[in-house]
């Protein structure tokens, strides 16, 4: 069986990753590697599904026992990539999601040749400011906080395989799409 592509997705927050990885999800060909967190949940997280969420005593233990692929603090917050479920699916012919910030992307980057890079990016940082007021689930300096965390992002662009920027959300959907066949029609050396 043709092992499955592990893709590695990072956006700013408020850039609308989680609205178009929900429609590419929806293909079963695709496996979502759920991140560990000691982020406080959110109205739609569910525990297990959007992120394993843990306190930091329990995340620092699964650090020392080497369980994550790449781990980052952001926003004074951890957040890991467990290392046993990649594997298992790519051999299994999935394609493996990494929804992960840039720091973690670029140690992926070292130790994960083969896998492809997608940077989702807002049309503009006005229009990511109003959507993160809009989504009214972080206090303002959170959004602060965020938006100037995402203007640092947007500068790692560079090292990514391919910039998606997410103006009409259809769009985006089929340039994701679109990237995803063209991998998977690479002729392999
Ligand atoms: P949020 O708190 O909005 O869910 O996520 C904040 C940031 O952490 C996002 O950029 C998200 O992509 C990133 N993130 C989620 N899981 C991981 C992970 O396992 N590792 C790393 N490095 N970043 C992650």
């Amino acid at each position: 069986m043709k092992k499955g592509i592990l893709f590695v997705v990072s956006a700013p927050a408020g850039c609308g990753k989680g609205t178009i990885l929900g429609q590419i999800l929806k293909d079963k060909k695709f496996y979502y590697s759920v991140s560990a967190t000691t982020r406080k949940p959110r109205p739609n997280d569910v525990d297990g599904v959007t992120y394993h969420f843990l306190d930091r005593t329990d995340f620092e233990k699964l650090i020392a026992e080497d369980a994550f692929l790449e781990h980052a603090q952001y926003c004074d917050n951890y957040y890991g990539t467990l290392k046993a479920p990649i594997e298992e699916n790519l051999s299994q012919g999935k394609h493996v999601i990494l929804e992960i910030e840039v720091q973690g992307a670029m140690k992926v980057r070292e130790l994960r040749p083969d896998a492809k890079f997608i940077f989702i990016a807002p049309p503009s940082f006005e229009v990511l400011r109003q959507r993160l007021e809009h989504r009214g689930t972080e206090t303002p300096e959170v959004i602060e906080k965020r938006v100037d965390a995402a203007k640092k992002e947007l500068e790692m662009k560079v090292n990514y395989d391919y910039c998606i920027i997410n103006d009409v959300l259809d769009d985006a959907i089929a340039d994701f799409k679109s990237v995803v066949r063209a991998e998977e029609l690479k002729i392999q050396p």
